[in-house]
């Protein structure tokens, strides 16, 4: 009989892997983490239950939460994730030759430590990127006692309960919006709206609050299960989020990426937003 890992995140909802291996399972200070391989998905990491990443489908989240924004702002030189432990979107991030520095901020080492050595697949040598500064840290207390600009900051959070909750607040918002350069853009994970439905609501408000522009773009991406994620985007240009299909695809040959989920077509038709999505933004 095959073991199977249940993501355990909603009562509601049991999304059930199956387990090929177990290759490891710590519980330490901050988060319960568990490493498995799974015949659909490759290594699969979870942090206190709730799957972060897999080798299988990592691609459509970070290519979209990292080129969406880059290549909309078309100029970003310096970013900052918030959360993203597990390497993937400094690794996205780092392939625009043009991005000059990117700080993450994490304020797990552990998972940091682990995607080294057991998720090269998905962080790739980000971490030996001379252009990368790594900070151990709580991301809510960075940005409020930072004095950095950042053209770009990505909020790659886990959800928002445990030491993620902060991530999701207007206050951390508020400090984001601060921190960012002139024609900055703030991009968050902001949960799955069928299954989350208030993630969303109280992200899109704190935005348009803080915000000239702010909505959100979409991606289905099959371990996040429950439909599309949505991603809060937040500019004080709203000509960005507008930024035409020529332009991005001029962008996009320039970067030379080669990619699996992102092209500039996805990239424009990620903002459309279904009824029930705007709805939460309305
Ligand atoms: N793609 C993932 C998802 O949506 O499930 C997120 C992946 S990434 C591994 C999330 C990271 O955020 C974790 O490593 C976690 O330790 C980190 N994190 C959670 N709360 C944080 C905080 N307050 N400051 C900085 N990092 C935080």
């Amino acid at each position: 009989m095959s073991d199977w890992f249940e993501e355990t995140v909603d009562p509601r909802l049991r999304l059930r892997l199956e387990i090929l291996e177990t290759l490891h399972e710590e519980r330490h200070g901050l988060q319960r983490l568990v490493l498995f391989r799974s015949p659909l998905f490759g290594r699969v990491l979870a942090l206190d239950g709730a799957i972060q990443t897999t080798e299988g489908d990592e691609f459509i989240y970070h290519e979209i939460l990292a080129h969406v924004p880059v290549l909309a702002h078309g100029a970003v030189r310096r970013a900052l994730i918030v959360g993203g432990g597990d390497g993937g979107m400094a690794e996205e991030l780092l392939k625009h030759r043009t991005v000059e520095h990117v700080t993450l901020v994490e304020i797990d080492p552990a998972v940091i430590d682990f995607s080294r050595t057991h998720l090269r697949a998905i962080c790739g040598d980000a971490f030996d990127d001379p252009r990368l500064a790594v900070e151990i840290a709580d991301g809510a207390a960075f940005v409020a006692d930072s004095r950095e600009n950042f053209d770009l900051i990505i909020v790659d959070s886990t959800d928002p309960e445990g030491p993620g909750e902060v991530l999701f607040s207007e206050a951390f918002y508020r400090n984001c919006r601060d921190r960012l350069a002139p024609g900055g853009v703030l991009a968050t994970q902001a949960g799955v709206p069928f299954t989350h439905p208030q993630t969303l609501r109280r992200t899109g408000a704190a935005h348009r609050a803080l915000f000239a522009d702010a909505s959100c773009f979409l991606a289905a991406v099959p371990s996040y299960s429950g439909g599309a994620m949505a991603f809060g985007w937040a500019s004080d240009d709203p000509a960005l989020r507008q930024t035409p299909v020529e332009t991005l695809s001029e962008r996009f040959a320039a970067a030379g990426l080669a990619t699996r989920y992102y092209t500039p077509e996805v990239h424009r038709a990620a903002f459309a937003l279904p009824p029930y999505v705007s709805e939460l933004l309305a």
